[in-house]
């Protein structure tokens, strides 16, 4: 099984590592015909105005609704979260709507831009533990009413899944844990036998 990680800008090389470390193989994908080689993409943490430049320029985004109308799995953390929102705020930009969210950037205010924190998933019906590092994050203000959300931090939503879109606002590849990219190699793997 191939998974993609979108190596335009931002955190792919730890996402790749910790796909890897879940016995698949990892892929960056620089350009969109790229894509027809992976199962599955991860859309990474970083900047989500400039990785907007950059999937634009590349033509990425006919590319990406292709993949996802074919059933393929993606996973979006922090900007890759704001770059798959249907609504994004603060300022409003555009995004790809493939999970209905509204999300406002850098919402955290300035004392806590960045902070880590533990909490609770439910994977598959199980509550496992995680670790969330939240850098510049999104919060996610608005959840469609078919949107599941897995995990929550202080009250609000900050993981969540519609079908095959899975979105989180921290950072899983910072930490050891890989128990989020195995779920998502999970997504990967049972859209594969579906296909
Ligand atoms: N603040 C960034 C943005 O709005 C997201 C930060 C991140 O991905 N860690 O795009």
């Amino acid at each position: 099984m191939r998974v993609g990680v979108l190596a335009l800008q931002g955190d792919f090389g730890l996402h790749a590592k910790a796909l890897e470390k879940c016995g698949v193989e990892a892929v960056e994908v620089r350009k969109p015909t790229e894509l027809d080689a992976v199962d599955g993409l991860v859309i990474p943490g970083g900047e989500s105005t400039t990785l907007l430049k950059l999937i634009d320029a590349w033509d990425f985004v006919p590319a990406i609704e292709k993949f996802h109308r074919a059933g393929k799995p993606l996973f979006g953390t922090c900007a890759g979260l704001i770059i798959l929102a249907r609504e994004v705020e603060g300022p409003r930009q555009f995004s790809l709507g493939l999970i209905d969210v509204t999300v406002e950037r850098n919402a955290y205010g300035r004392q806590r831009e960045s902070f880590e924190a533990a909490g609770v998933a439910r994977l598959d019906g199980v509550d496992t533990r995680i670790e969330m590092f939240f850098i510049r994050a999104p919060r996610i203000r608005r959840v469609g009413p078919d949107v599941h959300v897995l995990a929550e931090h202080g009250g609000e939503p900050v993981m969540a899944r519609y079908g095959s879109v899975l979105v989180a606002t921290f950072h899983p590849e910072l930490t050891d844990s890989t128990v989020i990219h195995r779920y998502f190699c999970d997504m990967v793997g049972q859209a594969r036998i579906a296909a």
